[in-house]
This record gives C-alpha cells, sequence and structure tokens, in this order.
C-alpha cells in the first residue's frame, strides 16, 4: 500500500515514510492510493474480536512496511484495559471504547476513557508508540513542536511521554487554559516532556510553530516533527472504532447503523467516511458543529468558506472552536472522484484566503452518494441537551458530545439505530456543567488534586527565535 498527496505533485510514499511527517511536499494531505476492502466473511470475523485485534485487522490492511508480528505487539501494547480505564461505572474498561445505550437505536460510543479523558488519545496512543518503533528501527530521533489550546497537547503528552527518541515541545498560551488542563500537561515529570507557556494567545502560539517550521534549515537540523490533525496515522487509527460501534450496535451484518460526529478539523468523521468506503454498513454520517459552521454550511449549501481567526467564536465547545477544517481536503478529494487537478485548484482559493462553492458542478449532485447529513449547536443548545440527558438517563455528558446529541436527534433515519461518538469527559468542561446542572463533574478518583502537583513550564514571550534557543539548548 502506497500513500499519495490530494494534489498529486508528490511521489508515492511507504506508510512509515509518511508516519513521521506532515503535509505532503506538494501542500496536500496523504491518502493511500486505494480504500481496502472489508469482505462479508472478513465482516463476520470481526464481529467477535476484542479492539485491540480488530485495530490490528485494519492497521494491516494499510501498513505493509511493518512485519506482522510487529504491528500485533504494537496494538496490543496499545489498546489495553489499564489504558482505558476511566470508563463510566458498570462499563468494561476491556471494551475499551463502551457503548451506552440512552434508549432503543440511541447509543453513546464512549471515545474518552483514555489518559486524558479525550478521544484524542484513541489515535494518539498509537502514534506515540508506532513513533517509537519507527525511529528506534531507523536510529533516529525526532523533536515534536505543537501548539494547543487544551486536548491535543495533552493528549500528545501523554502517548509521547518516556518514548525513546521522541522529545516534545508544546507550546500553550499562558494562563488561559483551566487549572485542570494546565495540571494535566505541566505536572507531567518525563525528561522528554518541555511545556512552554507564551505570553499571548493560542495564534500566537501557532505562529510560532509555523515560524520555526519554515526554516528549513533548523527544522532539518533538529529534525522538528509534528502530530498534528493532518498525520495520516491519526485518521487510520479512528477507523477502528466505526467498525467497533457498529458491532456494538447492531447484532447482525445485514443491518445498517447511522453516526453522529461532533467535529473540527474533520479528522473523527474522515475516518468514518473512510470506514464506510471500506464497506462499513453506514447509512447515514451526521456532522455535528458549534456555532463555528463552516462545515455545516458546507453539508447543507455545498459552499465551503472557511472563516479568519477573528471570525471564529469562542465557545462552550472549544475543541470544535476551527476556522478551517484541516482535515476536508482528504474527503473532498474523494468527492471530486480522486482527480488532483481539481483539488488543488480549489486549494489555491482556500490558501489564498477565499472559499469554493460547488453548486452547479457534477460533484454536487454526487454528494449525496457519501451520506453526510449536517447540524449545529449552540450554546443554549448544550446546556439544554446536557440538562435533558441527565435528567433522562441520569448520564452526564460533555458540551461537545452534547452538540452532537442535539444534532443527532434531527438526522435520525427509521429503523436505523444511531451512534452518537463521545469524544470528552465533562470533568473537562466542569464549567459549563456547572451552569446546566448546578453541580460539579465527578472526576475519576486518580486525578483528584491534580492541581496541587509540582508543575514545570517554562514561560516566555511570543519569540521564535527565544523558542529556538530553548529548543537547541535542550537537543
Ligand atoms: C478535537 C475534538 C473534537 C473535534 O474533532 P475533529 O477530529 O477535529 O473533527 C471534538 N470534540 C473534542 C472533545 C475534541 O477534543
Amino acid at each position: 500500500m502506497k500513500y499519495i498527496s490530494t494534489r498529486g505533485g508528490a511521489a508515492p510514499q511507504a506508510f512509515s515514510d509518511i508516519l513521521l511527517g506532515g503535509l505532503a511536499p506538494d501542500g496536500g494531505l496523504y491518502l493511500p492510493e486505494s480504500y481496502p476492502q472489508v469482505s462479508a466473511a472478513e465482516l463476520a470475523e470481526w464481529r467477535e474480536l476484542p479492539y485491540h485485534a480488530l485495530a490490528l485487522r485494519i492497521l494491516q490492511k494499510y501498513i505493509d512496511d511493518i512485519p506482522a508480528c510487529d504491528l500485533k505487539t504494537l496494538a496490543d501494547r496499545t489498546y489495553t484495559a489499564q489504558t482505558y480505564r476511566h470508563c463510566r461505572p458498570g462499563r468494561d474498561a476491556a471494551d475499551i471504547t463502551p457503548l451506552t445505550t440512552l434508549e432503543p437505536g440511541f447509543h453513546l460510543l464512549e471515545l474518552s476513557n483514555g489518559p486524558t479523558l479525550a478521544f484524542k488519545d484513541m489515535a494518539m496512543q498509537l502514534l506515540g508508540n508506532l513513533f517509537e518503533y519507527v525511529l528506534a528501527k531507523r536510529g533516529e530521533t525526532i523533536n515534536i513542536l505543537g501548539a494547543t489550546s487544551g486536548d491535543t497537547g495533552s493528549a500528545a503528552e501523554y502517548a509521547m511521554r518516556g518514548k525513546k527518541g521522541v522529545r516534545v515541545f508544546m507550546l500553550s498560551p499562558d494562563g488561559k487554559m483551566s487549572a485542570f488542563q494546565r495540571a494535566q500537561m505541566y505536572s507531567l515529570p518525563d525528561e522528554n516532556i518541555t511545556n512552554i507557556a507564551i505570553r499571548g494567545m493560542f495564534d500566537d502560539c501557532q505562529d510560532i510553530v509555523k515560524a520555526v517550521s519554515n526554516d528549513a534549515a533548523f527544522k532539518a537540523r533538529y529534525k522538528i516533527g509534528a502530530v498534528n490533525s493532518i498525520n495520516w496515522a491519526r485518521v487510520l487509527a479512528q477507523i477502528v472504532y466505526y467498525f467497533k460501534g457498529y458491532f456494538a450496535a447492531t447484532k447482525s451484518n445485514d443491518e445498517q447503523v447511522a453516526f453522529c460526529v461532533p467535529s473540527g478539523n474533520f479528522g473523527n468523521i474522515c475516518a468514518g467516511h473512510i470506514a464506510r468506503m471500506m464497506g462499513l454498513p453506514v447509512a447515514r454520517l451526521v456532522l455535528a458543529t458549534n456555532e463555528n459552521d463552516v462545515l455545516d454550511e458546507f453539508f447543507r449549501c455545498g459552499v465551503y468558506r472557511p472563516r479568519g481567526t477573528a471570525d471564529t467564536y469562542v465557545t462552550s465547545s472549544p475543541s470544535m472552536d476551527i476556522s478551517k477544517a484541516s482535515n476536508f481536503e482528504r474527503f473532498i478529494f474523494d468527492l471530486v472522484g480522486r482527480d488532483p487537478a481539481v483539488v488543488r485548484e480549489l486549494w489555491n482559493k482556500v490558501d489564498a484566503g477565499g472559499s469554493f462553492d460547488l453548486n452547479g458542478t457534477p460533484f454536487m449532485a454526487r454528494l449525496p452518494e457519501f451520506r453526510f447529513a449536517s447540524g449545529r449547536s449552540t450554546h443554549a443548545d448544550r446546556i439544554a441537551t446536557i440538562r435533558a440527558v441527565w435528567n433522562t438517563y441520569r448520564l452526564m455528558i460533555d458540551t461537545h458530545t452534547a452538540d452532537a446529541v442535539k444534532v443527532a436527534r434531527e438526522h435520525m433515519l427509521a429503523g436505523v439505530p444511531m451512534v452518537v461518538l463521545e469524544t470528552a469527559q465533562p470533568v473537562k468542561f466542569a464549567e459549563t456543567i456547572q451552569e446546566a446542572l448546578g453541580c460539579d463533574p465527578v472526576r475519576p478518583k486518580e486525578l483528584e488534586g491534580i492541581e496541587a502537583l509540582p508543575q514545570r513550564v517554562e514561560v516566555m514571550d511570543a519569540d521564535a527565535a527565544a523558542v529556538k534557543a530553548l529548543i537547541a539548548a535542550r537537543c
């Protein structure tokens, strides 16, 4: 299996060669040359498998340059009940992604039982083990430089902590994250993790990452890498839980399901799209946004109109506060029949700060084949949904999951079970839970009091040269 760029200007690459990088050299995103298909016999066998074995079956279809026995070790080590132990009382942690039924035909798939209580652990944990394996094979090291406003940074740090050959430099806006989020990241004692709090906003952090990455000489000398959401292996790891969710919500492979996914950068739902392309019986993929509704607008109107950062709302589902969806190009590549010339033309407009409109093109007529539906949710909707779910089922959900529950209700198909992906635990967004329910969310026992642990963080001005000097000094 080789990987190609959505913009057609890069030589096909092996999996291990694209694992450590981000964008393709032509500015596109990597995708497999074709989507491997799952036969009826395979689907029947897979239904009975535990998560780590299911993950191995799917990884094997996409990775042919890591020996099967090594891949098995990596999958076994990544998806353990111990790592995903923060599940609701009464659920089996060995399921990794337990399914909770709210009412017949309406389910939550718990994806946030990993170390940082957000679904980003599902992919990042695999990435950590893959990085360590490939770097050891090649005798190389990598310095991961990232910017975070919360969820991504902590998931990356917990996945990379103690990994040989990997150092992490994570920039976060000083004083802008919650006390819980700060404690999660800054209290990690591992030598290979460096937290840098920048006097500024998230955008300042991101600008520094861009400035450092644009310095080709520095980037090569210090082997600067990224773990952002466009990394193919992150999308790949997420395909697995769509299969797991399908098996958990159905009794036979003759049935169909619908998924509803709270979306920001289009990474999570892109994995759902690929699962469907592989042959998983998915009747509908429902995309939910918050007030930042770039993607909802596309699926309703055929217009993709990224916003400026100044026009991006700060909401109570902050991990979906995006102005443009970095993984969306992967879906458009499939929608336009995998023609890189069309993608190049469309993204020439996007990269220049513009938008595109597919109305009147043959692609618009093809959109329904991909089975998407979409909707948006507001702060008032989140509050009402968190309350309703608590009052009806005595179940606490986080703000992102609430966006998806609200939108899922609007897109039910008769006789088709709906699986809502639960992407974070409510404890991460305690302020909004207080507003909705007038009480504090419960927190997993071992995370009680983490705010009191000693913290390690370098506070710096928003200055790329100073960040470079720090990286150089640590390497
Ligand atoms: C990152 C994130 C999302 C959005 O996922 P995408 O893959 O960017 O679409 C939704 N919910 C939570 C809690 C997240 O951390």
